[in-house]
């Protein structure tokens, strides 16, 4: 691109995209953001000056070729522009919704060092849903089966893109997934006004029609082990089952009804339409008064969730400052924007409850930053005798998940860490089984989408070349 060009793209300023009014959306499950139009669309996508060495691509976990995509949005070519990020994302509707891009790819982003990045992200969603809306999904031709079969333990991204990946390399491949719907947090933790679940389903049904089964309501580790598997006709097993496992705080009071860990309140609304009771199963209890404690996504989405349900107030307590939250800027600034309070350097010491074993109060007590921890990050440190109590019928316990312990459980021959997560070589994702690969959460603890959907390409690599060599 000549250096004219250039400088005439850079003065295209970023295009905003248009969004829910908070007031409304704020009473409703609908999407927050609506997406670009494809004028938007293209005059964001001219905003590229299609680096000869593009960072974006090095700052993509899964390395989509980001300038590429985008010269073809930029040329109107909007089903091409899909197809292109496809060969690398088996799921673009959701990455261009949920991943961290100001972390990743719209970080290193050229453009970005003198003003705003370009919305990769934003267009990656245009993409993938111009594609899905026009109804120009195409399934990709398959090569003949290799004569080998794969089980996948866990629909979640991992699970996922390991099933799709394998399959294109001709192997067979069953999904066994706990839950009775495929996609993981995709599904049961993500709100709908994040992630439409339409859209979720859509990724699911596109696998189902390249040819992979899914096989529902089964719970490896209950029905069938993994030795069972691997003796049962299938040659290799992946492991993605995930970190399905809430922490809690180990306070008193934790029994309390009124208490949820974020799991259970997440998935109540979002899986079980606890929003929709009594046409729906599932109830929740609404609340008046809502505290939620932490300070990752997770919180900020089990706190906008309760904001939906229309109780008077809902606020964040989280033990550091405002600069350490861990969650997105743009969670903390939509949840501010739908009146989300926050108590920051505040901790909870005990929930109390009313006669009947209800929650009424959580006494808390106020933090100062000491010195930095191994994380870097400055420690909290209570100030004595600053104890004092929020008034709450409703409490969510959103302080991360752990490892699900099943699995390693019921198959010892597979090690984990300290933690309960299974180690496997991060370059292959072989576990200390032969036969048996793992990736995503259930080895990194919670992280994210994109990186679980990494390992899922490099182990459904490896698996390949296993099922090829039989060498481990
Ligand atoms: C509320 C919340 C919000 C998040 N927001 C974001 C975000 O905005 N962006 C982002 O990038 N990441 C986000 N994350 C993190 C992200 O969702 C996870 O890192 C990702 O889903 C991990 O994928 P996975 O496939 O390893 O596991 P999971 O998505 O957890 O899927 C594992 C699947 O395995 C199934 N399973 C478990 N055990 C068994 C068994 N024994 N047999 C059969 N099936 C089993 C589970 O039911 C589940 O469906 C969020 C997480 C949460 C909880
Ligand atoms: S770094 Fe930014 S400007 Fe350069 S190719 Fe990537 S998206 Fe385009």
């Amino acid at each position: 691109m000549d250096p004219k060009e250039t400088k005439e793209r850079m003065k295209i300023p970023k295009q905003v995209m248009p969004e829910q009014d908070p007031h409304e959306r704020v009473r409703n499950f609908f999407e927050v953001p609506y997406g670009y139009t494809a004028e938007q669309a293209m005059e964001e996508a001219k905003r590229c000056i299609q680096c000869k060495k593009p960072l974006c691509v090095g700052g993509c976990p899964v390395n989509i070729d980001i300038p590429w995509f985008i010269r073809l949005i930029a040329e109107g070519k909007f089903v091409e522009a899909a197809h292109k990020i496809k060969e690398t994302n088996g799921l673009p509707a959701v990455c261009g919704r949920v991943c961290p891009q100001e972390d990743q790819c719209e970080k290193v982003c050229i453009v970005g060092k003198k003003g705003d990045a370009v919305s990769i992200g934003r267009l990656e969603r245009f993409a993938a849903d111009y594609e899905r809306e026009h109804g120009e999904v195409q399934i990709p031709e398959l090569p003949r089966w290799s004569g080998k079969k794969v089980a996948v333990v866990g629909a979640g991204p991992a699970g996922l893109t390991v099933a799709g990946d394998l399959l294109k390399k001709g192997h067979k491949v069953t999904v066994f997934e706990a839950l009775h719907t495929a996609g993981g947090v995709l599904m049961y933790g993500i709100p709908e006004f994040r992630l439409p679940k339409k859209i979720v389903q859509s990724e699911v049904e596109y696998l189902k029609r390249m040819g992979v089964e899914i096989v529902l309501n089964a719970v490896v580790g209950k029905l069938e082990t993994i030795d069972e598997l691997l003796s049962g006709g299938y040659s290799a097993v992946f492991v993605g089952s995930g970190a399905g496992l809430p922490n809690f705080m180990n306070i008193p009071g934790e029994n309390l009804a009124g208490v949820y860990s974020a799991n259970e309140y997440l998935t109540r609304v979002n899986l079980m339409k606890a929003y929709q009771f009594p046409e729906a199963d599932t109830p929740v209890i609404r609340g008046r008064k809502v505290v939620v404690f932490g300070g990752g996504n997770t919180a900020m989405d089990a706190a906008r969730t309760a904001l939906r349900l229309c109780p008077e107030e809902v606020s964040i307590v989280y033990r550091r400052s405002r600069e350490e939250l861990p969650a997105r800027v743009e969670e903390v600034h939509h949840g501010e924007q739908e009146g989300l309070k926050f108590q920051l350097l505040t901790n909870p010491k005990r929930f109390i409850g009313d006669n009947d074993g209800r929650l009424k109060a959580v006494e808390c007590v106020r933090m100062e930053l000491g010195e930095p921890d191994e994380s870097g990050r400055r420690r909290p440190v209570e100030m004595k005798g600053s104890e004092f109590c929020i008034d709450a019928d409703v409490a969510i316990v959103a302080i991360g998940n752990g490892a699900n312990p099943l699995i390693p459980q019921t198959t010892p021959d597979i090690k984990v860490n300290k933690w309960g997560n299974i180690t496997v070589n991060p370059d292959t994702g072989r576990t200390s089984k032969k036969g048996v690969f793992s990736g995503g959460d259930i080895v990194r603890g919670g992280a994210t989408v994109i990186l679980a959907m990494g390992d899922g390409k490099k182990a459904a690599d490896s698996i390949d070349e296993y099922l090829k060599t039989g060498l481990w």
